[in-house]
């Protein structure tokens, strides 16, 4: 399928009008409804005709695997076509470094690392393995690329964001949703609109609102995530709308709406930007996906909160609960003529259409035949070329870089060495990520063993407890952070912590040369590390092939990656306004990245 055939999809217009006119009250409403899949059964899909489906983070089926994927979804597509008016199901999920949640997927750097790579045709191509991987399993909606352009990197968030420069974000995301759209799978561009520009400390607190025990995303963690953004109208166009006009024009024909605020008013209950601005003066033709719960927060009663969001523009409602109380509510709030009936088909023939493109009329299912695909060698060897080009190299002194393969012997420590889940980071098999053997992969100490003469002895010791009396002249340690995702991942303090300072002062005693890789989701403060070894190198949350990082680190492929954040020098100044201030304020300005040779 080609990116601009919206124009295709136009010619179901009529079609779709026809459609409207032969379905009830409830039918439309059941289109609008979105529910998560461990809430209801495929029984309930046709009871209610429902329009959407989906994964949270983590909601795979037990056991994880491509074929049972391919079998829920498949499940719950036939509960849609046993309706009455056989209206396909949109199954979404969050493939936001590739298939995510499936165990045995590839999955790819996050967008951090691949906005260091530049590389365009590379987010093409991630796109579209990433759509036939989903397309095996039969979803068909893809809650990404995030747009998010971060302004803070406290923020849990950053790491979605491939860069704190729009142009960088509009480049990689729009290359990536055409990857995605070629093979006929939905981008969700996302989170409409500021999402990265909130200010610290502004998330609303649980017990501000009423309905707070219904609501489980913003805990008291929550620090900026689904904040405040105080900025003025132009900046808000120039820099974090730009992002969604490009896709428009690339024929994107859904936008997730954010948790955020702007100004304090509530993205989900904001008719200027989401009606006026975006589906009136920017003319997006597509449908608008609430997120997760966020509804709940924009009043203290439910039903004003249904009617709010509804009214201002969504057309669909991630609910993803208790989604009967959702229809009765929205059934209610038409019956008493607080929705028209005009703004709810907006909103079906708004979802029709994108279901139409997807040509989900036709062929409701995805590929089965692709399942043998699924975490191929070449999947994985493009995750691993993504690897490569994301690296970054930060300090490389005396020429500690790159290694030689015929040491005799290199010493490797810290626990990113040797663990899957720590390099993929968050929304990996498990919404927050985790820690080991979460899905099969290359860890980073692999490909070293991998890369090495055969002679060259590598020896890993966790905790770098070496014999005081044998110094290496090559060490490697690997430091970073522990998975997050969302607003767990807020944080006052972005400096490594103590254990891994101390841990690379003791690395330092065992070795001649020490090599530091950091593995993150955000820029870090290294400023008082920085000293302890000859070459630092940000590795990012890089996803499954960790051999990668060998391929550069030995010199098999050269250091090419740019960071596209502003490293901070110290925890005094970490917004990004507040960094650009003063030059001393920068420890690696946007842009850094040095080459070899
Ligand atoms: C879900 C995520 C979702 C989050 C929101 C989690 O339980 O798995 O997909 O984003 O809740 O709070
Ligand atoms: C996140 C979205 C995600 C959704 C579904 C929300 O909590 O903010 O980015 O797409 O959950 O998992």
């Amino acid at each position: 399928m080609q990116p601009d055939e919206r124009t295709f999809a136009m010619a179901y217009e009529t079609q779709i009008d026809a459609l409207i006119a032969q379905m009830t009250l409830a039918e439309k409403i059941g289109q609008m409804t979105q529910v998560e899949k461990n809430s209801l059964s495929p029984q309930d899909v046709t009871t209610y005709a429902l329009g959407s489906v989906l994964s949270g983070g983590g909601g795979n089926p037990t056991p994880n695997t491509p074929q049972t994927w391919a079998q829920m979804v498949r499940e719950f597509q036939q509960a849609a076509l046993a309706t009455r008016l056989q209206i396909p199901l949109l199954y979404g999920s969050d493939c936001i470094h590739g298939h995510n949640n499936m165990v045995g997927a590839v999955l790819f750097p996050h967008n951090i690392g691949l906005g260091a790579s530049r590389d365009e045709a590379l987010a093409y191509e991630i796109g579209r393995i990433t759509a036939r991987e989903m397309l095996a399993s039969n979803v068909h909606w893809n809650f990404g690329p995030a747009v998010s352009i971060p302004q803070d990197v406290r923020w849990g968030r950053s790491y979605e964001g491939y860069s704190e420069q729009s142009s960088v974000v509009i480049a990689m995301s729009r290359a990536y949703a055409r990857g995605l759209m070629a093979e006929g799978v939905l981008p969700s561009i996302k989170h409409f609109v500021a999402d990265g520009a909130t200010l610290w400390g502004t998330t609303p607190k649980q017990n501000d609102f009423a309905s707070a025990a219904n609501w489980q995303a913003a805990t008291d963690s929550y620090t900026i995530d689904q904040g405040d953004a105080r900025i003025d109208e132009a900046t808000l166009r120039q820099v974090h709308i730009a992002p969604y006009i490009e896709a428009i024009a690339a024929g994107a024909l859904n936008i997730m709406v954010s948790f955020s605020s702007w100004h304090g008013l509530k993205m989900h209950a904001h008719d200027y930007l989401l009606t006026t601005v975006l589906k009136g003066e920017y003319a997006f033709q597509g449908f608008l996906v609430s997120d997760w719960m966020a509804v709940n927060q924009i009043a203290p009663d439910y039903y004003t909160s249904v009617v709010k969001s509804i009214n201002a523009g969504l057309d669909m409602i991630m609910v993803p609960y208790q989604y009967q109380e959702f229809i009765e509510t929205l059934t209610l709030a038409v019956q008493q003529g607080d929705i028209a009936m005009t703004r709810i088909e907006d909103a079906v023939r708004r979802i029709l259409r994108a279901k139409a493109w997807l040509g989900l009329f036709e062929q409701p299912f995805g590929n089965e035949s692709l399942l043998d695909s699924v975490g191929s060698v070449e999947h994985r060897a493009l995750a691993r070329e993504a690897v490569r080009k994301t690296l970054v190299l930060l300090k490389n002194e005396g020429q500690a870089l790159p290694l030689a393969k015929t040491s005799p012997m290199i010493y490797v420590a810290g626990r990113g060495a040797d663990d899957i889940g720590m390099q993929c980071g968050g929304w990996s098999i498990a919404w927050q990520g985790g820690l080991g053997e979460i899905t099969p992969g290359t860890t980073i100490l692999a490909g070293i063993q991998q890369a090495v003469d055969p002679t060259t002895v590598i020896d890993y010791r966790i905790d770098a407890d070496f014999d005081p009396a044998v110094k290496s002249t090559v060490g490697i340690v690997v430091v970073g952070e522990t998975p997050y995702a969302e607003g767990v991942g807020d944080t006052a303090d972005i400096r490594l912590s103590a254990e891994d300072v101390a841990l690379i002062q003791k690395m330092r005693q065992h070795c001649d040369q020490l090599v530091a890789l950091v593995i993150s989701g955000r820029p870090m403060v290294i400023t008082e590390a920085l000293p302890l070894a000859e070459a630092w190198v940000a590795v990012w949350w890089l996803g499954t092939e960790g051999a990668g990082v060998a391929d550069v680190l030995f010199g098999d492929a050269p250091f090419v990656g740019k960071s596209a954040y502003t490293w901070p020098r110290s925890m005094e100044h970490i917004a990004l306004d507040d960094v650009l201030q003063h030059p001393e304020r920068v420890l690696f300005p946007f842009g850094h990245g040095l080459m070899l040779g």
